[in-house]
C-alpha cells in the first residue's frame, strides 16, 4: 500500500513541531510511502541518526535541505530553531526569526517544482504553503501539533467570543457549544485571543486560518478513543476534514529510538536508566516543562522547596545550563546534597519518552505542551498540569476535566514563555495528590487504560492505524 506515492513533511522550526513530524514521516514510510522531510541544516542534524537507523531497518526517509537565511536578517549563524534564539522574549529577534521563516517560501516552491510530491503535510506556521501547493495542484495537509480538544476550543472561542461578555479577567465562563461544559477565564486565554489590535503574530494566525480553508485537510497527532467527542465535533459540527494517526511517539519502540528524539540528551542514558531501575514502580515523579518554557530563578527555587517537603523521589529537567557555581542561585542551599539518591536533576535535555515509559515513573508534572501530554497519556501516568502559554491551558482542561487523569497545580494566568508564578504549597499539594492520595489510584487506573487504548490505536486494525490507511488510500486515489 502507498508504495507509489511521495509525501513531503515540512515541520516548523521548533522541537515541539519537528519531533512529532519526524515520527509521523517514519510512520508513513513504514507503510511504504515514499517520504521526504524538508528542513534546514541545523534542524536536520537533530534527526540524522534516527533516519540512518530507519534506513538500516529497510525504511527509507529522504531529507531535502533548505538554507536558513539567518545572516540575511541579522540573526546569529545557526539560529534555526526557536529554542536557539538567544532570547525568545526579545521582540526584535523574534521578528527577525519570523522574517527568515517567510524567506523559506521561495526555496520551498522550487523544491516542489523539482520533486512534485503527491501530497504534503506542512506545519500551520507556514500559511503560505497552501497557495504554493495549490499552484502545483498538490494537496496540502495542515499539522497544528495539538489535540482535537484544543482545536475545537480555539474555534469555539473565535466563533462565539465568550470572553468579551465577562465583567472581569478572572470571571469563569463556559465555552459555548464546546461539549463538556468547559470553564475558562479570560486570564487563561492566549494573548492572540484577547488582544484587540493586530500584530505580526495575530496576522500570521489569521493567514493560517485562511490557508486552512483552502487546504486539503488536517492531520492530528491523537487517537480516537482519547477524545472521541472532540474528534467527532471537529469533523461533524465544525466541518473539518481530519485524520488522526497518533500517538506518533509510539513508533519509537527501541531504547535508542526513544533516547534520540529532538536534541542530544544531556544525561548518559545508562546512568539515567540505572537510577530508575533502582526505584520501586510508580515511585518517581518526572518534572519537565518542554523545550521553550523559561522559569525565573525564584520559580525554580519554589519548585525545589516543594519537592523537598513533598518527600517524593523525582527526576527534574531544568533548562538552565550549569555554567558555574554562582549560576546555581536557583537551588536552595545544599539541595542537591540533601537529595542525593532521591532526586535527579537533568540540566538541559532529557530523554523524556525513555523516562516516562519506565515503570518506576508514577507521575508527571507537565506544562501541557501537546506532545508531552500525549506522551504522558501513552505512558499511563497521572499528571500535575502546569500550563504556561500557547494552547497549553486547553490541554490542561482535557487532562483534568475530561479525562480526569490529572490535577491542576492552579495556574491562573497565561504568561508567554515564563508562565505565572506558582507557590510551593500549591505544588506540594498537587504532587502529593497524584503520587500519594486516595484519588491517585483511580487516576492511575484511568491513565493506564488510556495508555492501553493508545497502544491498540496504532496497532493493525486500531483507530489510528486505520485512519492512516484511509488517508494513504485517499492520497493514492487523488494522485492517479
Ligand atoms: N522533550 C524531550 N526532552 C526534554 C524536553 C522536551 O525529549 O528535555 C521533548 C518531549 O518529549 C516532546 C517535545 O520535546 O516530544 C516537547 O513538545 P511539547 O509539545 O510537549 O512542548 P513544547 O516544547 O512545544 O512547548
Amino acid at each position: 500500500m502507498g508504495r507509489d506515492i511521495h509525501m513531503f513533511f515540512f515541520p516548523f522550526l521548533a522541537h515541539g513541531h519537528l519531533i512529532p513530524l519526524v515520527d509521523m514521516a517514519k510512520l508513513f514510510a513504514s507503510r511504504g510511502v515514499k517520504t521526504t522531510i524538508v528542513t534546514t541544516p541545523v534542524n536536520a542534524s537533530f534527526f540524522t541518526n534516527t533516519i540512518e537507523r530507519s534506513k538500516e531497518s529497510g525504511v527509507h526517509i529522504g531529507v531535502e535541505l533548505i538554507k536558513f537565511p539567518a545572516a540575511n536578517v541579522g540573526l546569529p549563524e545557526g539560529c534555526e530553531s526557536t529554542d536557539l534564539i538567544p532570547s525568545l522574549l526579545d521582540f526584535e529577534l523574534m521578528s527577525k526569526f519570523r522574517k527568515a521563516v517567510l524567506m523559506l517560501q521561495e526555496p520551498f516552491e522550487k523544491l516542489l517544482q523539482e520533486c512534485k510530491p503527491d501530497c504534503m503535510v506542512v506545519d500551520m506556521f507556514f500559511p503560505w504553503a497552501t497557495d504554493v501547493a495549490n499552484k502545483f495542484g498538490i494537496p496540502r495537509l495542515v499539522f497544528h501539533g495539538t489535540s482535537y480538544f484544543s482545536l475545537c476550543a480555539t474555534e469555539c472561542m473565535r466563533l462565539y467570543e465568550p470572553h468579551k461578555k465577562v465583567q472581569s479577567d478572572s470571571e469563569p465562563f463556559v465555552v459555548p457549544n464546546l461539549p463538556g461544559d468547559i470553564e475558562f477565564t479570560k486570564n487563561q486565554l492566549p494573548d492572540s485571543v484577547k488582544q484587540e489590535d493586530e500584530n505580526e503574530f495575530s496576522k500570521m494566525l489569521k493567514a493560517a486560518r485562511e490557508a486552512e480553508l483552502k487546504s486539503y485537510g488536517v492531520v492530528v497527532n491523537s487517537f480516537y478513543e482519547l477524545e472521541a467527542t472532540y474528534a467527532d465535533y471537529y469533523r461533524n459540527a465544525l466541518g473539518k476534514k481530519a485524520w488522526h494517526v497518533g500517538p506518533v511517539s509510539l513508533c519509537n519502540r527501541t531504547t535508542i529510538d526513544k533516547l534520540e528524539r529532538g536534541k542530544k540528551s544531556t544525561i548518559d542514558e545508562h546512568e539515567c536508566l540505572k537510577w530508575l531501575d533502582s526505584k520501586g514502580s510508580n515511585s518517581v515523579l518526572y518534572i519537565c516543562f518542554g523545550s521553550m518554557g523559561n522559569f525565573t530563578s525564584a520559580q525554580l527555587k519554589e519548585i525545589a522547596m516543594a519537592l523537598e517537603v513533598s518527600e517524593v523521589q523525582f527526576i527534574w529537567v531544568v533548562r538552565k545550563p550549569k555554567n558555574n557555581e554562582e549560576d546555581e542561585d536557583w537551588l536552595p542551599e545544599g539541595f542537591e546534597k540533601r537529595m542525593e539518591g532521591k532526586g535527579l536533576i537533568i540540566r538541559g535535555w532529557a530523554p523524556q519518552v525513555l523516562i516516562l515509559d519506565h515503570e518506576a515513573v508514577g507521575g508527571f508534572v507537565t506544562h501541557c505542551g501537546w506532545n508531552s501530554t500525549l506522551e504522558g497519556v501513552s505512558a499511563g501516568v497521572p499528571m500535575v498540569t502546569w500550563p504556561l502559554f500557547a494552547e497549553q491551558f486547553y490541554n490542561e482542561k482535557l487532562v483534568t476535566q475530561v479525562l480526569k487523569i490529572g490535577v491542576a497545580v492552579g495556574v491562573q494566568k497565561w504568561v508567554r514563555l515564563v508562565g505565572d508564578f506558582v507557590e510551593r504549597e500549591a505544588i506540594e499539594k498537587a504532587v502529593k495528590e497524584i503520587m500519594k492520595s486516595d484519588r491517585a489510584e483511580a487516576m492511575r487506573n484511568r491513565a493506564k487504560a488510556l495508555a492501553e487504548a493508545a497502544k491498540n490505536a496504532v496497532e493493525k486494525g486500531g483507530s489510528s492505524y486505520s485512519d492512516l490507511d484511509a488517508l494513504i488510500e485517499e492520497i493514492s486515489l487523488h494522485s492517479h
